[in-house]
């Protein structure tokens, strides 16, 4: 009996932390789409790569675009910093020669099933996107998401159900809250405060990846 009474006073201050802390959500969109990338194609073998806007790889955008050994040395695999781009298969000196076709948004979760298809550039700027650290204020557990990802913060506030919140790199599941109730049962979903967004250049984002995060 005692804890159906306590589970309300609970879930009543935390929603109260929770508005407090963060601006009200609208219902959990499912899939936003929050950022802004860029669709290319190589002239040349057809090849598809994307990239975080504004980051250019374009063949008319720069004269060292077109160099094979720059293109290797720079643009490296989103998935893995440490790869370089495929070589083109069509060009005669292996470099690419690429066209953008599209500028448009995408959500996290389609970002990364693609994410093998993501160029990052080791010489870029900051991308538009900006990116916010995350922590839970009961177990303590931090991390990264895109800017606008709600970070499944509106089911989170059904307690007992880990949020749907997924690793970027390996897509599995967030571990759940080991924060235990005063009844001894885990509360499961993270109590997630986010900081204040900022921007990162895509190589950096690409190194977060072990600890960036998304909501479905
Ligand atoms: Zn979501
Ligand atoms: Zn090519
Ligand atoms: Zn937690």
């Amino acid at each position: 009996m005692k804890r159906f009474w306590k589970f309300p006073v609970m879930a009543f201050i935390f929603t109260a932390l929770l508005f407090g802390a963060l601006p009200a959500f609208a219902k959990d969109s499912g899939d936003e789409r929050v950022i802004e990338v860029i669709r290319w194609e190589c002239f040349v073998c057809g090849k598809q790569y994307f990239t975080f806007a504004p980051d250019d790889i374009g063949g008319k955008t720069k004269a060292e675009h077109k160099i094979p050994d720059y293109q290797q040395k720079n643009w490296v695999m989103f998935s893995d910093p440490g790869k370089s781009i495929s070589k083109c298969p069509k060009s005669g000196d292996d470099a690419h020669m690429f066209f953008k076709k599209e500028e448009f948004k995408t959500s996290p979760y389609i970002v990364h099933e693609r994410k093998n298809d993501y160029v990052v550039l080791k010489n870029g700027g900051p991308i538009k996107t900006k990116i916010k650290k995350w922590r839970c204020g009961l177990c303590k557990k931090d991390g990264f998401c895109f800017d606008g990802d709600d970070m499944d913060l509106w089911e989170g506030l059904i307690f007992k159900n880990p949020q749907k919140v997924f690793n970027m790199g390996s897509g599995s599941s967030i571990p759940v809250c080991n924060f235990k109730l005063i009844t001894g049962e885990e509360l499961k979903c993270h109590m997630v405060t986010l900081d204040s967004a900022k921007n990162y250049p895509s190589i950096e984002i690409a190194k977060l990846m072990s600890n960036l995060w998304y909501s479905d």
